[in-house]
């Protein structure tokens, strides 16, 4: 066996993914030594109780609740506590006794990140992430390192699992959107208060560190345009079948020229939302529970990269991938991986991005209508490429069991415009709806990916 220089290991957590992290170190020791170049040994693991249940089964006199003492004299610290603190005090508290971090804590990267990458920078120190966004996928390495000689022109993201699988059970069966959740939480896909998968802040903070990296910018998570799934209904996905696309969840990080007031200026939007994907697109068949990242290079082209977003043993996998990488730069030395920053482009808010919509509405199905809207949606800089009206049945008696409020047939105008500005699109859509011929805005979607 070859004589290996010996790294100490700290784990710091040993919940879904620590637990699997600690397992993998402890079974593939000598595999794991070959391939860094060093011997990994686990020096203990940090919990807040000794006595709670663990998924893998560990040796009892490796756990401690005395983090700050086990992180003294370890080559690598692995965080997988969660939260902010104090997984901050002791990543810092790492990185200053010279120790390389490798962590999955994408809610602390997006709230410290530049407070935690300057330490790593000041000691020469390096902070692995991989796990942080999407989990088991690769998609930190490639796009730090793989395409760090390209311009990544676009990111499309399904980067949550939870709203992918509410999402993909509407599309396939027509289910409505509260059954699902209640069978999602019920599975153990969904959390019991879901609010950060459904509202899409899970998405947000992933967005912004793949944005982050992909632009060399760093991308705050209050810069990140954000909207959930909870508007969307069984009559939206049905609309969207019927058009040819599927309703996404999407991290959208996107490179624009955007026109400032001294001239076009190069720039970055970073939004998550439903939007209308086409079913002929690679993140149209991402189904179920799984995460897709689809990246846009000016030299690469397309990239697609896909598979398990979360799950403890999926993740401590990319953890684990981050660990060798640690310990390989701990052997050989010299500057740590660092963060680019340096291009600093600005963050525009959303009503300067530029994209396709469909617009759903229903109106009075009377001659001169057609017309209004056109020319409403002309005069708002937003141009028509597709109208589909269908009429509907207007009800005989109103949810409130009153007479309808006019007697005048309706229709339902499905509008695919080319693309428009989202302002424009915006204050566009407010002048119909005060138009006196819209009843109802329906639904104002998005199109990404055509
Ligand atoms: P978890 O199951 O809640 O486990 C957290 C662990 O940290 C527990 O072992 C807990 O100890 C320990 N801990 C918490 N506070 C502590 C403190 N103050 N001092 C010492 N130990 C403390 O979390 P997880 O699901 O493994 O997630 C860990 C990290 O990975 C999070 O940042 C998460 O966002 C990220 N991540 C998770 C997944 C996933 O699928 N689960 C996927 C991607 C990324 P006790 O066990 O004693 O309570």
């Amino acid at each position: 066996m070859t004589d290996y220089r010996t790294l100490r290991v700290a784990l710091l957590g040993a919940g879904a993914v620590g637990s699997q992290v600690a397992g993998l170190l402890l079974r593939h020791g000598d595999e794991l030594a070959d391939r860094a170049g060093a011997r990994l040994e686990l020096a203990g693991i940090a919990v807040r109780s000794l006595d709670a249940p663990r998924d893998v089964d560990l040796p009892r006199e490796l756990f401690t609740t005395d983090a700050e003492s086990l992180i003294v004299g370890s080559d690598i610290v692995i965080e997988l506590m969660g939260g902010i603190e104090p997984a901050r005090e002791y990543i810092l508290h790492a990185l200053n006794s010279g120790a390389d971090v490798v962590t999955a804590n994408k809610a602390l990267l997006d709230t410290h990140g530049p407070e935690i990458f300057e330490a790593a920078d000041q000691v020469g120190a390096s902070v692995y992430y991989e796990a942080a966004a999407a989990g088991a996928i690769p998609i930190i390495r490639p796009l730090r390192d793989s395409l760090a000689g390209d311009r990544v022109r676009r990111i499309m993201g399904i980067v949550n699992g939870t709203t992918n699988y509410i999402l993909d059970r509407m599309d396939t069966e027509g289910a409505d959107f509260a059954d699902v959740l209640a069978q999602a939480q019920a599975l153990g896909y969904a959390e019991a208060d879901p609010t950060a998968d459904i509202e899409g802040y899970d998405a947000a903070q992933k967005a912004a560190i793949l944005a982050s990296l992909a632009f060399h910018t760093a991308v705050p998570l209050e810069a990140v345009h954000r909207e959930g799934i909870t508007g969307v209904d069984a009559a939206m996905i049905d609309a969207a079948t019927h058009a040819g696309y599927v309703v996404k969840l999407l991290a959208v990080c996107e490179r624009i020229e955007d026109a400032a007031a001294d001239g076009p200026r190069e720039a970055i939007s970073v939004r998550v939302y439903p939007a209308l994907v086409p079913r002929s697109h690679p993140l149209a068949s991402v189904h179920g529970a799984n995460n897709a990242v689809f990246v846009e290079a000016e030299a690469a082209g397309s990239l697609m990269f896909y598979g398990a977003g979360a799950g403890g043993v999926q993740t401590a996998s990319a953890v684990l991938g981050d660990v060798v990488s640690a310990a390989r730069h701990h052997i050989a030395g010299g500057v740590g991986v660092g963060e680019s920053t340096r291009a600093n482009l600005p963050i525009v808010p959303i009503g300067h991005v530029t994209t396709r919509y469909q617009i759903t509405l229903e109106v009075d199905d009377r001659t001169g209508v057609l017309a209004t809207v056109a020319n409403t949606l002309s005069e708002g800089r937003v141009s028509i490429a597709t109208v589909e009206q269908t009429v509907i049945d207007a009800p005989e008696t109103t949810a409130g069991g009153e007479a309808p409020a006019s007697e005048i047939p309706m229709a339902r105008l499905v509008i695919g415009t080319h693309k428009a500005l989202e302002q424009d699109l915006s204050d566009t859509v407010d002048k119909l709806a005060a138009s006196g011929v819209v009843e109802r805005v329906v639904s104002v979607l998005r199109v990404e990916g055509d």
